[in-house]
């Protein structure tokens, strides 16, 4: 339905422009704030003067959309769809201003109306539909495939309820519902864009004119699927992509008007819930499976309207199904969006017709799926019997699908029973299981994990009998990367204008490699000291925040060692908090004068645990108790301070990770898949203790093992020791002892509340081997003391590290699956 050609010339002429200046940006915020928000300069207050400015931004942002969306059909080039389950965006309007270049023009404008930018970016509550590590990268990947105009969509779902904020009450964590929607200015309700969505029902097979059996499901349940849109801009270009989320209703049809007429209205309304209800809220677990049938009815609604929508784009350009896979390619972020792959293949052949193998073969020419774990917990895998209840005809397509899979492989390795239960898509246990990961990998064409050692490690224990069937080709790495617009202009301005001014302008940001030139400077003093002013700069923030909300003074020229992340056993902040506790032993133990020889230490923590995770949580309650006992004792002073920051998410990040001087990232070797968090924090100027984990090891080799204080078991020997733990003694360390003394003879509280944590490392085998890298652990921590000593030779390293860190840009990481998985170009605007 576009408009004639004779016509045109008068949309033409009334096109919007964005503004480019200070007078036409507040001309827009002036016009929103009285138009859109109904409001004047009598009653504009931050908040509204945040929505105007974001309104005014994303204006501009959909012409360049528009622009950006008509040039990708016009070229009907491939695209990438990204389809992840979790989209950890943290705020806009400040990325937005960025990207675009208007930053400084808003800064004015909003100076001259009265406000201050950092108030009104302070106004925007974070978008936080992911858990940690995953949602965030899929994020840094919709700005980088907008940077590089790549030709992207990203798919999701449109919680109501993001990721809980985190309250600490007494030393517990707290859960409150995140209404993140209440108004948000950044998208666009598509309400002509729906799709309905089917569950449950039956299968009925007929036969067609020339006697091939037909599938059709029936009956069942409809829900509708609406499209939101976000837009997402590219910095220093004007391509925007969009990020697509689904919203789920009831359909028009399941209102249920009969009941409404009988006087039932309240159980019509309650259908109403139910429908509405897929889309509510954002499962809080990192790393675990939890098999509710509630999140494989929001993976089937969010994968089916993400697979309808590919579909009928495609299908506009009128090319023939075999090139479906040289339009089109589908990146399946972990396995939550794994009933794709069943859904594109049950779309080709019981609705478009096609044969089985010819709609296979495309099917697995679209799809690549990378792998985010080896956590055995967090392999995702699905009752057959759920299945077959929620979606029966896409059970029936899985079990064909791996008959013709084991068939393939009876015929590589005759008589090999082995084989064929290992790797067979269905488990047979009781209850019967489908397994999401298996099926991925047999419905792609490449399969990717996310650090070198991870994906070696797939290669070698999970996956190793799909290595064996398909060849080592299938499998590939990509090792994880950060926006350098998110992670460095914006949360460390100073610095991002201080390494502008040595290497020559801001196109590291577009070319992370620049970076190396800072080494250029490193003897220049004035240059170092500045490095310094600006990191003492970032403390100093932190500790005002600290102060305000926690009432605990922190001295800024202590050491910041910091460890934010999720909760997680595997990520051991029970390691970081017994190590607190030792030295905290360590100093009680000391004279006063020996005391005053000791390095002042800031040791933060920050992170949410899954709710329903019993230990992690314990884990908060005891950094909360040390906190309480060591922030008031006077014998310790400013030697060390033990802070919990509440609620950590995105735009809390962007404070934090400016203000460390060490971060940690000491997961058990082998259970870390990459963590990117470590990237942030060297890319930010501060130093990593961190084990020979994820991508620890590759920023190891760039930046050079004096620049990072590594220590722990190496990830082939775990194993070893975590039989020896069970099956031969197992003594725990002699300082760790001290501290579990220490904590089971009450000073930090009931002893009993702690007493699980304890058990696992002293009586139930201590799987994530604390005790056996305690020593080492504590070493480690008295080398970083000593070299901080040095401060000179300290910010050097810094320096160092980050001259060296052009690799983990975003950037080479989608340039990377552009290439090796995705065979896409990028497409520039005029
Ligand atoms: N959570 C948030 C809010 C983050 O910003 C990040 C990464 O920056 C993560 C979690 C992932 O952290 P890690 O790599 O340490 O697991």
């Amino acid at each position: 339905a576009s408009i004639p050609e004779p016509q045109r010339e008068a949309w033409k002429k009334h096109q919007v422009q964005g503004f480019t200046d200070k007078d036409g940006f507040e001309k827009e915020v002036v016009r929103h704030v009285e138009t859109t928000l109904a409001r004047s300069l009598f009653n504009c207050d931050e908040g509204a003067a945040y929505s105007a400015t974001s309104l005014a931004f994303r204006d501009r942002l959909i012409t360049e959309w528009n622009r950006t969306q008509q040039r990708q059909t016009t070229a009907d080039t491939k695209r990438v769809y990204y389809l992840s389950l979790e989209f950890l965006m943290g705020r806009a309007l400040d990325n937005a201003m960025l990207n675009v270049g208007l930053k400084d023009v808003a800064r004015g404008g909003i100076d001259e109306l009265g406000f201050r930018i950092e108030d009104i970016i302070e106004q925007e509550h974070d978008a936080a539909l992911g858990n940690g590590g995953l949602g965030r990268l899929a994020a840094c990947f919709l700005d980088s495939l907008a940077s590089l105009n790549y030709p992207a969509w990203g798919y999701g779902l449109r919680y109501r309820y993001g990721i809980f904020k985190q309250e600490i009450i007494n030393g517990y964590q707290v859960e409150v519902p995140d209404y993140w929607l209440d108004f948000n200015p950044w998208e666009f309700p598509r309400h002509d864009v729906t799709v309905d969505i089917q569950f449950y029902g039956n299968v009925r097979k007929s036969q067609d004119d020339n006697g091939k059996t037909v599938c059709h499901w029936e009956g069942g349940e409809i829900v509708t699927a609406v499209a939101y849109d976000m837009p997402i801009p590219g910095y220093a270009t004007p391509s925007t992509n969009n990020l697509r989320l689904w919203s789920s209703k009831a359909s028009s049809g399941e209102f249920d008007f009969q009941k409404f007429n009988n006087g039932d209205y309240e159980s019509s309304v309650a259908d109403q819930q139910r429908a509405e209800t897929i889309s509510a809220v954002l499962y809080p677990n990192d790393n675990l499976d939890r098999g509710k049938e509630l999140r494989l009815k929001q993976q089937y609604f969010w994968v089916a309207a993400s697979l309808y929508d590919i579909v009928r784009r495609f299908k506009k350009s009128k090319r023939a199904w075999r090139e479906f896979p040289d339009q089109v390619a589908i990146q399946l972020n972990d396995t939550h969006p794994t009933l794709a792959v069943v859904e594109l293949q049950r779309i080709l052949v019981d609705i478009e017709g096609l044969e089985w193998d010819e709609a296979w073969n495309i099917v697995t020419s679209t799809f690549g799926y990378t792998n985010h774990t080896v956590l055995p917990e967090a392999l995702e895998k699905w009752p057959v019997g759920l299945m077959q209840h929620l979606l029966p005809r896409h059970l029936q397509i899985i079990y064909d699908i791996n008959l013709f899979f084991l068939q393939s492989v009876e015929k590589k390795f005759p008589n090999d029973r082995d084989i064929l239960t290992s790797v067979s898509i269905i488990e047979e246990s009781q209850p019967k299981m489908v397994r999401m990961a298996y099926l991925a990998i047999v419905g792609s064409h490449k399969v990717n994990g996310v650090a070198e050692l991870h994906s070696d490690l797939i290669q070698t224990t999970i996956f190793k009998d799909f290595v064996k069937i398909f060849g080592a080709d299938k499998f590939t790495n990509v090792t994880n990367g950060i926006t350098p617009r998110r992670w460095l202009h914006q949360a460390n301005p100073r610095l991002s204008e201080l390494i502008a001014s040595k290497t020559g302008g801001h196109e590291f940001l577009k070319d992370l490699t620049q970076l190396n030139k800072l080494e250029l400077s490193i003897d220049d003093a004035a240059f170092r000291k500045e490095w310094a002013e600006i990191k003492y700069a970032n403390k100093v923030r932190l500790t005002k925040y600290i102060k305000k909300t926690l009432d605990v003074t922190v001295n800024p020229a202590s050491l910041f060692d910091v460890q934010v992340k999720r909760i997680h056993e595997y990520k051991r902040q029970q390691l970081n908090i017994f190590g607190v506790i030792h030295r905290y032993l360590a100093l009680k133990a000391m004279s006063p004068e020996e005391r005053k020889k000791q390095l002042p230490r800031v040791s933060i923590f920050g992170g949410k645990a899954a709710p329903g995770y019993w230990m992690a949580k314990q884990i908060i309650h005891l950094i909360n108790n040390v906190g309480a006992v060591v922030n008031k004792d006077p014998d310790i002073g400013d030697l060390l301070k033990v802070i919990y920051l509440e609620d950590y998410n995105v735009s809390k990040a962007e404070m934090i990770v400016p203000a460390s001087d060490l971060s940690e990232h000491i997961s058990t070797a082998g259970t870390e898949a990459s963590g990117t968090s470590n990237m942030k924090f060297v890319l930010n100027g501060g130093l990593i203790i961190g084990t020979c984990d994820g991508a620890n090891i590759e920023i190891t080799r760039e930046i050079g093992q004096e620049n990072i204080f590594l220590f722990g078991t190496l990830s082939e020997d775990v194993e070893d020791l975590r039989h020896a733990h069970t099956y031969g003694s197992h003594t725990v360390d002699a300082d760790l002892n001290k501290v579990f003394d220490a904590i089971q003879s009450g000073t930090f509280g009931e002893p009993n509340d702690f007493g699980a944590m304890v058990a696992a490392v002293r009586d139930h085998g201590d799987y994530y081997l604390v005790s056996d890298d305690f020593q080492s652990y504590i070493d480690t921590q008295k080398m970083v003391d000593n070299e901080y000593r040095n401060q000179d030779e300290w910010v050097r390293k810094c320096i160092r590290s980050v001259a060296r860190m052009g690799f983990f840009s975003s950037d080479r990481c989608i340039n990377e699956y552009a290439e090796g998985i995705w065979n896409v170009e990028p497409l520039a605007l005029k």
